[in-house]
C-alpha cells in the first residue's frame, strides 16, 4: 500500500489533491470545474482534449486516477482519462 492510499503522499502530510492542477487552474480563473465534465466526453471533442492536456501536466495524475478507480467515479475526466477509458481500464485489470 502506498502512502497516497492513505491520502498522505507529501512530505508535509498533505492530501494529494492539495497539488491538483485542476484546483489551481480553477482558483486562478484559467479553467472552470465543468471543464472536467465536458458535455461530449469523447476523444475527438476539443473540450475533452484540452482537459486531458491539463491532466497530463498534473503532478498528481496517478494519485487522481488511482482514487477515481478505487472510488468508481463514473463521470468526468479523472487522472487524464474519460469515464469510458476508466471503465475500459478496469475491464482489463
Ligand atoms: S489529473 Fe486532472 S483531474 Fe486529476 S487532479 Fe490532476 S488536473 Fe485534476
Amino acid at each position: 500500500m502506498r502512502r497516497s492510499d492513505h491520502g498522505l503522499d507529501t512530505p508535509r502530510g498533505e492530501h494529494w489533491s492539495a497539488r491538483a492542477l485542476c484546483t489551481q487552474l480553477v482558483a486562478e480563473g484559467s479553467a472552470d470545474p465543468d471543464d472536467w465534465h465536458p458535455i461530449r466526453e469523447a476523444e475527438d471533442d476539443p473540450a475533452t482534449k484540452r482537459t486531458k492536456r491539463w491532466c497530463r501536466n498534473c503532478l498528481v495524475r496517478q494519485e487522481c486516477l488511482d482514487d477515481a478507480l478505487a472510488r468508481g467515479d463514473e463521470y468526468g475526466i479523472r487522472g487524464g482519462l474519460t469515464s469510458r477509458e476508466r471503465r475500459a481500464l478496469k475491464a482489463v485489470a
